[in-house]
Parts: structure tokens; sequence; C-alpha cells
């Protein structure tokens, strides 16, 4: 290519300059000069390149894709989305929680599993994890929860002692705390893993009939674990191993996928089911509701620009479209508004309109003007109005996914059912699903946490913790930590 016929280097407003290399100087060895814009340029732009980081889940890579429906839900929703043979283009964001953004991928931690559908009815977010259940059931914890497994004030370090000392006092945490000490705490890959909303949900069909409804992506990788030791291993020998396994897998042609399933209840069952459904920290077992398959995801493109299509991709469980709506959760309640403010916060109000997150289908929205603003806004500014500005369609875009509640405001734990307790569904997860093998690392993996800096009147109450979860799996603990 002749040098005329290449790209010539530009500013930021597409002026050629003349230089990629030398600053603007008074002589080859004098001063550079302030009115070098070319140079400031570069070193403002350079300053301002990271943005503030996300507070959990700040470490993650990820992927477009699509989903594709395979089977009839149409009884069961409405939305557009989940309408028989329907394709949607999808994002999904893998990631840590605790860790900063350059931790290591393998450190045992749950994992986000959050996905954008970019519906004909708007975008549909489910921002899921790779477990079932959650460590805390009430939002008023989850800040709390969230400091305690990331960094003293003092020497700025993680400590096991602040982790075990919040978990051994919110008892509701022993279901992911055991879910998270298995071999499932450290996944082999991205592509080894299920992918949960974790939170009950509804759906709504086209007659206006109600259903909760919990999502469950089971990998067609197959479930795969990392052992302690490797996990360790490769968190120093390459801290990114996730992040690398999946871009290379896509770059390979191997498109990783996954089974979408869905557990279903009738509406009016939440209300008398043996416990409450919409505790974060509980699965419905699948006994009770089995999995009912829906369609595939397939991840098939990796991002090309990761900063601002992984970076700045912004994902919010508030954004539900007609036929899908939320659940008395009221984890799920709070991160309907912290996501979204996070956002603002992290990327500015108009972050829905950074390409990523913008959605596919046409936006007729009366939000307008505020920092970082590209779509036009148009009169009229205001509804309603006489000028031909757009109107809301209550009677095609129904209200439709609502429950009814009442009460006096009061501050307190869900009310206690039959089968209500902390410990149950832990203890069947180690006793019936778990296999001798899988038992032995989960004490291994337990001990080896509790030994590294946890105090003892904490570790009295984890010896107690564990003995709740399932007695022999307390007692295999407290000889661990003893060194018997
Ligand atoms: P099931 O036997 O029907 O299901 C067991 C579930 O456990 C499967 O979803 C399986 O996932 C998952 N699983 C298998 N090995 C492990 C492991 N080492 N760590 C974590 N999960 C694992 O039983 P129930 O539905 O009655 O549930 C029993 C217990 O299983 C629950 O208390 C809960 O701890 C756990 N569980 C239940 C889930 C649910 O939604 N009901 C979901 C995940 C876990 P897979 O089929 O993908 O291998």
């Amino acid at each position: 290519m002749s040098k005329k016929d290449s790209k010539p280097t530009t500013n930021d407003a597409g002026c050629p300059v003349s230089s990629d290399e030398h600053s603007l100087s008074v002589g080859p060895d004098g001063p550079i000069v302030l009115h070098d814009h070319y140079l400031i340029e570069q070193m403002a732009n350079f300053n301002r390149e990271r943005i503030a980081e996300r507070q959990p889940h700040a470490k993650g890579s990820g992927a477009f894709g699509h989903f594709q429906v395979t089977h009839d839900v149409s009884r069961f929703t409405k939305a557009a989305v989940f309408q028989p043979g329907t394709k949607t283009d999808t994002l999904i964001r893998f990631s840590t929680v605790a860790g900063e953004r350059g931790s290591p991928d393998t450190w045992r931690d749950p994992r986000g599993f959050s996905l954008k559908f970019y519906t004909s009815e708007g975008n549909y977010d489910m921002v899921g994890n790779n477990t079932p259940v959650f460590f805390v059931r009430d939002p008023l914890k989850f800040q709390h929860f969230i400091r305690s497994q990331k960094r003293r004030a003092d020497n700025g370090l993680r400590d096991h002692d602040m982790q075990w000392d919040f978990w051994t006092l919110s008892p509701e945490s022993a279901h992911q705390v055991t879910w998270l000490m298995g071999d499932r705490g450290i996944p082999k890959t991205w592509r080894h893993m299920n992918g949960y909303s974790s939170h009950t949900y509804m759906w709504v069909n086209a007659d206006g009939e109600r259903f909760w409804v919990k999502y469950h992506f089971k990998t067609d990788q197959g479930n795969d674990f990392l052992t302690q030791e490797e996990a360790d291993r490769l968190a120093g020998a390459d801290g990114d191993y996730h992040r690398r396994d999946l871009f290379t897998a896509i770059e390979r042609g191997e498109y990783p996928s996954w089974t979408l399933k869905m557990q279903i209840m009738p509406f009016e069952e939440a209300k008398t089911y043996r416990f409450n459904p919409f505790d974060l920290t509980k699965v419905w077992p699948h006994g009770d509701y089995p999995l009912h398959e829906v369609g595939k995801l397939t991840l098939d493109r990796n991002p090309t620009d990761f900063h601002t299509e992984i970076e700045q991709a912004a994902f919010e469980p508030n954004s539900l479209v007609p036929g899908i709506g939320p659940s008395p959760d009221k984890m799920l309640l709070g991160r309907m508004f912290a996501y979204a403010d996070a956002h603002r916060h992290r990327l500015g109000v108009n972050y829905k309109q950074i390409p990523v997150n913008a959605p596919q289908c046409p936006v007729f929205s009366y939000s307008k003007d505020g920092q970082g603003r590209t779509e036009n806004v148009s009169d009229p500014v205001y509804a309603p109005n006489s000028k031909g500005g757009p109107a809301a369609d209550g009677e095609r875009y129904p209200e439709s996914a609502t429950w009814a509640a009442d009460g006096e405001f009061t501050r307190s734990a869900y009310t206690l059912r039959e089968d209500d307790d902390d410990f149950g569904q832990a203890g069947t997860l180690v006793r019936d699903v778990m296999d001798d093998q899988q038992r032995t690392r989960l004490v291994s993996n337990i001990v080896g946490h509790l030994r590294d800096g946890v105090s003892p009147p904490v570790l009295e109450r984890a010896f107690e913790y564990w003995s709740n979860v399932d007695k022999q799996l307390g007692d295999r603990v407290r000889q661990g930590v003893a060194g018997r």
C-alpha cells in the first residue's frame, strides 16, 4: 500500500497530525510548547482511559451470541423473546464477585452470568450467577456482605476472619457457602458452569395468567471444576485464565452453548408452598417443580473492543419486557434500583445510548439531555401532549406483572413457614447431591479456608455453623482445623 492510500493518523476531531512520535518543541532540544494540542489530547485521553470499576463483579469478560427458542412456552409467557422459533441477539458477561478488575479468575467465588437479550420489545436483562442461591435475602445486608468479602480498612488485605465473621453471624448464608466451598465454587472455565436467575421472576401469558419462574441455563459443555490446588497454581500462572479460555474457544469456532430450562410455579401455589418461594437462599426442589426446556443460548462472537463492548456493558435486572415481571423477592426488588444507579455513576446518565447497551428496537422515550447524550431529542418534550408525541398504550401493554400486597410498614424477616430454615437445603446438598469424594474435597476446602487467619471465637461459630448444616461435616471440619 502506498503511503497515499494508508490511513493518516488524525486527532479526535479528524484533523491529520504530522507526527506519531515527536512533540512540538522549540528546536530539537528545546522545551515542549503548550499549544501542541495533539500531545495534550493524547495525555488527557490517557489519564481518563480507566472508568470507575464495578463495585462487585469488577473482573470479567463476555461475548455475543444468540438465543433460539426450541420449545413452545407461549402458554406461560407472552414475551416476544420466548415465542416459538424466535431468535434473539444476546450479550453475556461472566465475572467474579469480590476481586478487582485485575484479580485472578480462579479465586473461589460465585461467578456472574449476566445476559442481555436485544428483543423486539426492548432489552431484557437477566443478571444471574452460576449459583441458584445467594448469601443473604435482604438488600440491606448486601453492602455489608460485599465489604466483608473485599478488603480491610487498615492493611487493605482480604481477610478470612471478616468473611467467616459475617457468614457465621448470617446463618441464611449457609446454603450458598456450602455451594461455594464445594466443587462448583471454582468452575474449570466459564463454559463449564451453569447459569441461574437465582431470583424468582413472574411470567405473564397473553390471557394475563401469571406464573412464578426460575431460569436454569444448563451448560452443554458439562459441569467441570478446578481443585483448590489447580486454581491456586493458575492464579499465579495465568490470572486471566477464564477470560482467555472463552476468547480463544470462540476464536477457534468452538461456540459454547447453554440449554435454558425453567421451573414454573402456578401463581396461587406460592401462597401456600411449604417455604417462602421468593427467599433467595433457597432453591425449588426439582421434585416439586421440574424443568421445562425453552431454548438454546450460543456464544459465537468475541468483542472487538473490550472497553466499549464489555467494560461499558450495563446489565440491570429492572430491564424487563412485556410478559416478564419481578417477584416479591426483596433482594431482586433492591437490585432493581441498585444496578441502574451504579451505571449512572459509572457510565453517566445516558449509558443506554452506548451502542452495546442500545436496544435494537425503536426507542420513544421522554428522557432528555444530560451528560454524554448522543441521540437527538425532538419536540414535544412532555406528555400528555397534543403535538403527536409518543403516548403510552396501556391497553396493548397493561401493567400485568403485579401481585397484591398489604400490611403495616415494618422492618422484619419474611414470615416463617413450615419448612423455612437456614440449614436444611445446605444439608441436602451435602448428604444427597455430593458423593464421598466431593464431600472430602468440601471438607478440605473449608478447613483450608478456616486455617487461614480465622480467630478463635469466629472459628468456634464456624464449627457450629457446619454442624448445623450436617453433624458429620461439622465434626470433620473441627478435626481438620485441629490437624487431626
Ligand atoms: P436434584 O437431585 O433434582 O438436583 C440436584 C441439583 O444439584 C442439580 O441441579 C445439579 O446440577 C446440582 N448439583 C450437582 N452437583 C452439585 C454440586 N457439587 N454443587 C452444587 N450443585 C450440584 O435435587 P433437588 O432439586 O431436590 O435439590 C437438592 C439440592 O441440590 C438443593 O438443596 C441444592 O443445594 C442443590 N441444587 C438444586 C437446584 C435446584 O434448582 N433444585 C439447582 C442446583 C443445586 P446439574 O444437573 O446441572 O448437574
